[in-house]
């Protein structure tokens, strides 16, 4: 069984340090993790390196993502091999066995362009083509415990192969370590961020919502706005896949793995368990 999977954000603010040394003081003692990571402010900066304006959509039913094309791909995989790199190579002087995951290369991460996309425009649906996001449609969980049980920690972009033609597609971070947990029936997964973790209010970091089950999802559905509400559908997906924990909480802190997992955070159940009930 895998222990975890931990998703770093890839937003400013986040601290990316502290996850890296808390990630390898476990697996030193012996636990098996997946570590995913996002690309949100590397990709804005080469954005304005390039003189292109970020481009973000919100899709009918509110979800906001990042608008990609051919022209922003080449920037979106530019800045996902070098946030894996960056990682690999702190972990990697810590003495810590990684393996990069190129999906171009391997089976394990497949997914589907949706080409067309529907947007808001203030009142209006607008169509947008050349979309190059996509969505997950397959894990090899088989080859990814192979990895794991060879000795390395398994680093992953927000990339999959496209299932239809060999070239990367963009998909989110915390939707495919949503998938990787629930497919690898891992104990938890851990999504850092840069807010403690889910807010009622998001400009009141006081206001923290410590724990939610599936049953009670309108309450945090209520709470989330903007990337949000994309967090929590990847903790819905994966719980629904059979994943009994997910944790949204603060990359900010000292060991934040270690504290998302002792009680730290938002704790997203798939069913609350009896026996703390009685
Ligand atoms: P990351 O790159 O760390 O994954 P995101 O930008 O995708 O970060 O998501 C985190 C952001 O979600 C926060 O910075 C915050 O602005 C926003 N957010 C919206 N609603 C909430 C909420 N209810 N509680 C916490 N954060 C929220």
């Amino acid at each position: 069984m895998l222990d975890g999977v931990v998703k770093i954000g890839g937003a400013k603010g986040n601290n990316h340090n502290n996850t890296l040394v808390d990630l390898a003081n476990r697996v030193r003692n012996g636990e098996r993790w997946v570590l995913c990571h996002g690309v949100s402010g590397a990709m804005d900066a080469l954005c304005s390196a390039a003189g292109m304006e970020p481009r973000y959509v919100v899709s009918p039913s509110g979800y906001r993502s990042r608008f990609v094309t051919d022209r922003e791909m080449m920037l979106f995989e530019k800045a996902s091999f070098s946030e894996t790199a960056k990682i690999c190579f702190a972990l990697g002087t810590m003495g810590i066995p990684v393996m990069p995951i190129d999906p171009m290369n391997t089976t394990l991460v497949h997914g589907k362009v949706k080409d067309v996309i529907r947007a808001r425009e203030g009142s209006k649906t607008i169509l947008l083509r050349g979309n190059r996001s996509g969505k997950i449609t397959s894990i090899d969980q088989e080859e990814i415990l192979v990895i794991i049980e060879r000795g390395f920690l398994p680093i992953f972009p927000p990339l999959a192969r496209d299932e239809n033609v060999p070239r990367y597609i963009n998909i989110d971070g915390d939707r495919l370590a949503g998938s990787i947990a629930a497919s690898c029936n891992a104990r938890t997964l851990v999504l850092l961020t840069n807010t403690p973790g889910l807010l009622e209010d998001v400009d009141n970091p006081e206001s923290l919502i410590r724990e939610i089950t599936l049953e009670e999802w309108h309450i945090a559905e209520r709470a989330a706005k903007g990337n949000m509400k994309r967090k929590l559908l990847a903790c819905r997906e994966a719980l629904e896949g059979g994943l009994q924990e997910a944790i949204i909480a603060d990359s900010r802190i000292e060991n934040p793995i270690t504290n998302a997992i002792s009680g730290g955070g938002t704790h997203l159940w798939r069913a609350r368990s009896t026996e703390i009930a009685v």
